[in-house]
């Protein structure tokens, strides 16, 4: 197997090898960096400090920090403990005091023996007539001058660790950090006047102008541009390898396919038919297809993914769908073997909740092709179920589904046939920029607008305070036959406090309405809340009382109304998700938005956005837009990758430039053999794509 090389080994000790890093200031640098010298290293300065500034002491202006050199001429120990210990010092034009709260006398006397001289830096005030210092950051002596009068980088810091132990911990990983082969173009490096991997560390852990810190400055962008391409590079190995690895073409004859388009309760849109020809392509070709089928909520990705797994199963394979809760899935599997029926496919749902006997069926028709198509939520993929022989795996809403998950599939379907074709299905329209970090450069459909005949949903935002006549006004919407989603949203720590709230609103809905109001939310259990979930698609309850379970794909077209309690705790993808289920029909449907007062500013920028449009692709630039690129998906829930140095807005250009690197040095070098091919494995390794080095042929 492929080892982490030899070079870069002394990166990779704990901090706490480090001298002056014992235990307790190791956890807390683990807190802010991690637990590794490299990670010391990428761990970047947020500000600087100017201590260049060395004026006389009487020239020195209250407010900035300055750097001074003085005689040191008396101690006054604090008269109470109230008090500061004053040390008042001068130079020829004029005095300063230092003042220190909670003082130990012996050590400031060691620190500052009178008579003496010292520099001492720091911010300059101002108490009455007397010029002060209180606390210095810095007290020298004179030949140490160099060490103080310079500029200081300042680092993001956490509870109980202070600036002085973390610079140092940080200048001596930077003397740890070796002289590394190049890996980037020279073409590139001069085009940019980047500097050397080493000389960008060491650069960019010394600005010297606040323009240094600014992410397009030389050192920042280059090491920017180095984490991308590992990103990158990685995700293009894993692809060659995916395409290295030849399928059986997925042909199909129409059999199975036709007589359910014919039968289908509408026709496909121009979109959707597009959609399913490049699947289709995609198919019929023997490179194993991975690609990203992104389409707004409503939009109909469930029947192109239909008709991709008819495809696979005309072909003689199988076909399963992966949802990402069991609510969902068993939804998927309901309306697929309506759609479905007639082609006569043989369909199973396997979720967590079938235990026992029907399970171990189950299995076993899985495993000797009875099952031709399976829905099911992760469950499908958990180590005793096996295919017979699985063709096209299906994976809906995948942005839910973490990295761990994501791999593990992929680690199964190349163990189950090792030429599985997959199919990622997303409603929320991921930036251009965000996908190309999360899957690289992949093949991606997408279904713009809706299918005929939807209004636009009549987006309203009103305060909580008239929640009252909110709740009043749906009697008639409820008597002229309209179905009310009613969202409380979560708001503590505690689900327990976020379900009292929605019991509550639930109770007091019913005493207006009667017993045609419903509840699900997430501590229920999922029969339980299937049944509710059920009630309603089916009619018997008007009011559908939910915390943010509905969220993810839940289709009742004859929903018109959704109500959002607190929509400025919501994010914006997930106020569109949210607004998404009501508007699937050919009614007038509305959204109403009860916001708290007072609106914070991009709480109120959110809301506007729902206001004028409902285009997911808007929503999508603008939530990216106000939130920055991590947390727009929620990165721990997305699975999308966390930068450490790149700035995914900032750093657009160099991302696109990126992946087009990555893709010229895979088709030069498709093993990373050559020179540049080392060097760009010590990029994989410090970058920690270890995992991409392993689908490289040869070590
Ligand atoms: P999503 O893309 O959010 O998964 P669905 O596949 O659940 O959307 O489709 C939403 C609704 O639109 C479903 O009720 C589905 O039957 C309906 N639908 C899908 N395609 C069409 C179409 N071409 N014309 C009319 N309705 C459609
Ligand atoms: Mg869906």
């Amino acid at each position: 197997m492929a080892q982490r090389p030899e070079i870069i080994f002394p990166l990779f000790k704990p901090v706490t090898t480090l001298a002056g890093v014992g235990p307790k200031i190791g956890g807390l640098i683990a807190k802010v960096a991690g637990e590794r010298i490299v990670d010391l290293c990428l761990h970047l300065p947020a500000g600087l400090i100017d201590r260049r500034f060395a004026p006389k002491v009487a020239e020195a202006p209250e407010g900035l920090i300055a750097t001074l050199t003085v005689r040191v001429d008396a101690h006054a120990p604090a008269p109470t403990r109230r008090l500061p210990y004053k040390v008042r010092c001068s130079d020829e034009t004029g005095f300063i005091t230092l003042t220190f709260f909670n003082a130990r006398p012996d050590y400031l006397k060691a620190q500052l023996p009178e008579g003496e001289t010292r520099i001492v830096s720091g911010r300059v005030e101002r108490y009455g007539a007397e010029r002060q210092m209180s606390h210095p950051d810095w007290i020298a002596k004179p030949d140490e001058a160099e060490n103080v009068i310079g500029v200081e980088p300042t680092y993001p810091l956490t509870a109980g660790l202070t600036s002085k132990p973390l610079l140092k911990a940080i200048t001596a990983s930077l003397n740890l950090v070796p002289d590394l082969p190049e890996w980037l173009d020279d073409s590139l490096l001069s085009q940019h006047q980047w500097p050397s991997w080493q000389q960008a560390l060491q650069a960019a852990h010394a600005p010297q102008e606040p323009e240094d810190l600014d992410p397009n400055a030389p050192a920042r962008q280059r090491l920017a541009y180095d984490e991308l391409l590992s990103n990158q590079l990685a995700l293009a190995l894993v692809r060659q390898r995916t395409r290295r690895t030849r399928g059986e073409p997925l042909a199909g004859t129409g059999a199975l396919s036709r007589p359910v388009v014919d039968a289908l309760p509408f026709t496909l849109t121009d979109a959707q038919r597009q959609a399913i020809e490049e699947i289709t392509a995609d198919l019929a070709s023997s490179d194993r297809m991975l690609r990203l089928l992104q389409g707004d909520v409503g939009s109909g990705k469930t029947v192109v993914a239909l008709m991709a797994m008819l495809i696979a199963v005309e072909s003689g394979r199988q076909a399963a769908l992966m949802a990402p809760t069991e609510l969902l899935a068993r939804q998927h599997f309901k309306v697929l073997e309506a759609l479905a029926a007639p082609s006569g496919v043989n369909i199973a749902l396997l979720t967590g909740r079938e235990k026992g006997k029907p399970r171990e069926k189950l299995l076993n028709d899985l495993a000797d092709g009875t099952i031709q198509i399976a829905i099911g939520t992760h469950a499908l993929f958990q180590e005793d179920v096996a295919f017979k022989n699985l063709g096209l795996a299906v994976i809906d809403e995948q942005h839910r589904f973490g990295v761990h998950q994501r791999l593990l599939l992929a680690a199964k379907t190349n163990a189950s046939t090792g030429d599985t074709n997959t199919l990622l299905m997303t409603a929320t329209p991921i930036p251009r920029t965000l996908a190309l970090t999360a899957y690289g450069d992949m093949d991606v459909s997408r279904i713009m607008g809706k299918p005929p005949g939807r209004q636009p949903v009549d987006t309203r935002t009103i305060p909580m305070a008239r929640l009252d006549e909110v709740a009043e006004s749906m009697r008639r919407a409820i008597d002229g036959g309209a179905r009310v989603y009613w969202v409380c949203p979560l708001v503590s720590e505690s689900e327990l406090v976020d379900l009292a709230a929605a019991e509550d609103r639930a109770a007091d809905l019913r005493q207006r309405f009667g017993d045609r109001v419903g509840l699900a939310h997430g501590q229920m259990k999922g029969a339980e809340r299937d049944e509710v979930m059920a009630r309603f698609a089916a009619g018997d309850l008007d009011i559908l009382v939910a915390t943010t379970v509905i969220e993810v794909g839940v289709d009742v077209p004859e929903a018109t109304v959704m109500v959002i309690e607190h929509a400025e705790r919501f994010g914006l993808a997930q106020l569109h998700q949210l607004r998404g289920r009501v508007g699937r029909g050919a009614q007038q449907s509305t959204c109403l938005l009860l916001y708290a007062q007072p609106l914070g500013e991009t709480a109120q920028a959110r809301l506007a956005i729902m206001r004028e449009t409902d285009d997911g692709f808007r929503i999508a630039e603008e939530d990216l837009r106000l939130r920055g690129a991590g947390e727009v998906l929620g990165t721990r829930q997305s699975g999308l990758p966390d930068f450490r140095l790149a700035d995914i807005e900032a750093h657009q250009d160099l991302l696109q430039a990126a992946s087009d690197d990555a893709q010229l040095i895979l088709e030069t070098d498709p093993d990373l053999k050559g020179p540049r091919g080392q060097a760009l494995r010590i990029l994989l390794y410090l970058f920690e794509r270890d995992a991409a080095v392993r689908y490289l042929r040869s070590g």
